[in-house]
């Protein structure tokens, strides 16, 4: 299949904002795509591989400034004031392209799996000469492609295509090209992208238009998938309304998820980004060899920091960084210790356990795990339909350093990758949000040549909407505990996507967490909310910009706050 197919594809789907109108427009085009092509859906994402595959594009702005220059014969300086002027990467090549089409003519045609061989190389490049040779792999489809076609890879280079497609788009488009619409269709192929996290798989199933075939697909040990996500409640009291009598309560432990794969002697920990970070935790993977039986297993865990010393527990933010840190761990591993809370298992030797209510679970966790406090545990909880009982276990939780609670019902079932009604966290009113940093601003005076404020997004369906502005909690110094100017700044910058002024436009990444004081009704913002006195807490490099606040939450928060 010729690229330029697919690139008509993007242009179509970046021509409505309409959900249903990109449906229509995307299933039409999958009924016609044969199997051979499938890995055209890794592409509609963004991505080369499945999405458990750690494999990346990865490319920066400034090497694809660079091939853009080789392959239109422009200068870099002349690329970078067309890209303050456009504001986007993948429109200067376009326009650099079109200009050269006028002169020579195209050479070749650019197909789909030379794009793909090309891309797929960049990742594997490591050591010396590493640079030269991901500048020739991309000059080189650079200089055979149309306006177009230049327009989509420099997109999909930067990763930021602007079609608005998401996975939940593609999946309604699968069940539209190749079954009838209804719900129940729906959730069998969300659950069989979940658990597969592979949606050119899933493609070919649905392509031969049996929705039996997908019971087929089935966990894999060692292949990372979707955790089962937490629905907000407010009070203990909403919680047994939820459930039911005989809830099962644990600790919400204040750390991150480790999910925790064993297969024969291999064990596998991976975030729920579905990073892999088994090298970063040499000692978890010791605790599960020493402390759990199986033979193959995949444990629901959270891992949370302790002082060494004073054996108290700590906040996520102070020790986050063990999760990207790739040198000096034995250091990082003494000065940073984490305990392993085990809370779920989604497979035990041999068999899934999807399906096994949540007692029995809980109950098989209790079986094969060897306490031991300070390494790996299975996680606090208690069976009670009482709320004296509830309450007395949440104040536990927060004497222990811990965020609150999680109410779950013990007869449901794992679900990967939902937001589920049937397991319920509870935290006091801390006011704190998770948002996105979509924007940012040069600072002046003794933080000049930072960015020094930033700017926060909730989301709303496919969109980001902007709700306030961050500089206080971040700190210029090294402190323990804090994010410095520096650090954030680095992290930034490589995702700008427009300057104007002091001003910056950010590709929305970053997920922060923020604490506030109140939220207000305001027309300055997108979103229709501000937050007052909002203050930076941590830096969650966990966290996808899937999990952020809704905009809908915010309003939930907001009433609340005016009912009290
Ligand atoms: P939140 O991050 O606020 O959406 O809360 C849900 C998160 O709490 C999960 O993703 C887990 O990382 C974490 N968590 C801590 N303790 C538990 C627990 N006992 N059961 C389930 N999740 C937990």
């Amino acid at each position: 299949m010729k690229y330029q197919k697919l690139a008509e594809l993007y242009e179509k789907l970046s021509s409505t904002t309409k959900r249903l109108e990109k449906i229509e427009i995307l299933s039409s085009f999958l009924k016609d795509l044969s199997e051979k092509d499938k890995d055209v859906l890794y592409l509609l994402l963004g991505n080369i591989y499945p999405e458990y595959d750690e494999k990346k594009i990865g490319i920066s702005n400034q090497l694809t400034i660079k091939a853009i220059s080789k392959a239109t014969g422009t200068q870099n300086t002349k690329i970078v004031q067309e890209w303050k002027f456009l504001g986007d990467l993948g429109k200067v090549s376009e326009k650099l392209t079109k200009n050269k089409k006028q002169v020579t003519l195209q050479s070749h045609v650019l197909t789909i799996n030379k794009v793909l061989e090309n891309l797929r190389k960049l990742p594997d490049l490591v050591g010396k000469g590493t640079v030269g040779k991901k500048l020739s792999l991309i000059t080189e489809l650079l200089t055979s492609a149309t306006p177009l076609e230049a327009l989509y890879l420099v997109r999909t280079l930067i990763g930021d295509l602007r079609i608005g497609l998401k996975e939940s788009t593609i999946r309604e488009s699968i069940v539209i090209a190749f079954f009838n619409k209804d719900k129940e269709t729906s959730k069998i192929i969300q659950e069989a992208i979940d658990k597969s996290n592979d949606i050119s798989a899933v493609f070919v199933i649905a392509k031969k238009g049996k929705l039996k075939d997908f019971e087929k697909i089935s966990l894999v040990v060692g292949k990372p998938i979707k955790v089962m996500l937490a629905q907000k409640v407010s009070s203990i009291e909403d919680g047994f309304k939820a459930l039911g009598e005989n809830v099962g309560i644990e600790y919400k432990y204040d750390g991150f998820r480790l999910i925790i794969h064993k297969k024969e002697k291999e064990i596998n920990l991976f975030t729920r980004r579905l990073e892999n970070v088994t090298k970063q935790f040499p000692e978890v993977v010791a605790y599960v060899k020493e402390y759990v039986k199986g033979d193959s297993f995949i444990l629901d865990t959270e891992a949370v920091g302790f002082d060494r010393k004073t054996k108290e527990y700590k906040p996520f933010q102070e020790v986050s960084q063990r999760i990207k840190r790739k040198y000096n761990i034995e250091e990082l591993q003494k000065k940073l210790p984490i305990e392993i809370n085990v809370f779920d298992i989604i497979y035990y030797n041999g068999k899934s356990q999807l399906n096994e209510p949540f007692k029995k679970r809980t109950a098989l966790i209790k079986k094969i795990i060897k306490n031991q406090k300070y390494k790996i545990v299975s996680s606090k909880q208690i069976i009670t339909s009482d709320l004296k009982k509830a309450e007395e276990f949440y104040k536990k939780s927060l004497e222990d350093n811990q965020e609150g609670i999680m109410m779950k019902n013990l007869d449901a079932i794992y679900q990967p990758g939902s937001r589920v009604g049937h397991m319920l966290k509870i935290k006091p009113e801390e006011r704190d949000l998770d948002l996105v940093i979509t924007g940012a601003e040069y600072g002046t005076g003794k933080r000049s040549g930072w960015l020094s404020s930033f700017i926060l997004s909730c989301k709303n369906k496919d969109e980001f909407l902007e709700i306030g502005k961050v500089g206080t909690g971040i700190t210029e110094k090294v402190e323990s505990g804090k994010v410095t100017f520096d650090e954030l700044t680095k992290k930034v910058k490589p995702l700008i996507i427009k300057e104007h002024g002091r001003q910056v436009t950010i590709k929305p990444k970053i997920v922060v967490t923020i604490t506030y004081q109140e939220i207000q009704k305001s027309p300055n913002y997108s979103s229709g909310f501000a937050l007052r006195f909002p203050r930076f807490t941590a830096l969650r490099i966990d966290r996808n910009t899937e999990d952020i606040t809704t905009l809908n939450e915010v309003k939930k928060d907001y009433e609340k706050q005016k009912r009290n």
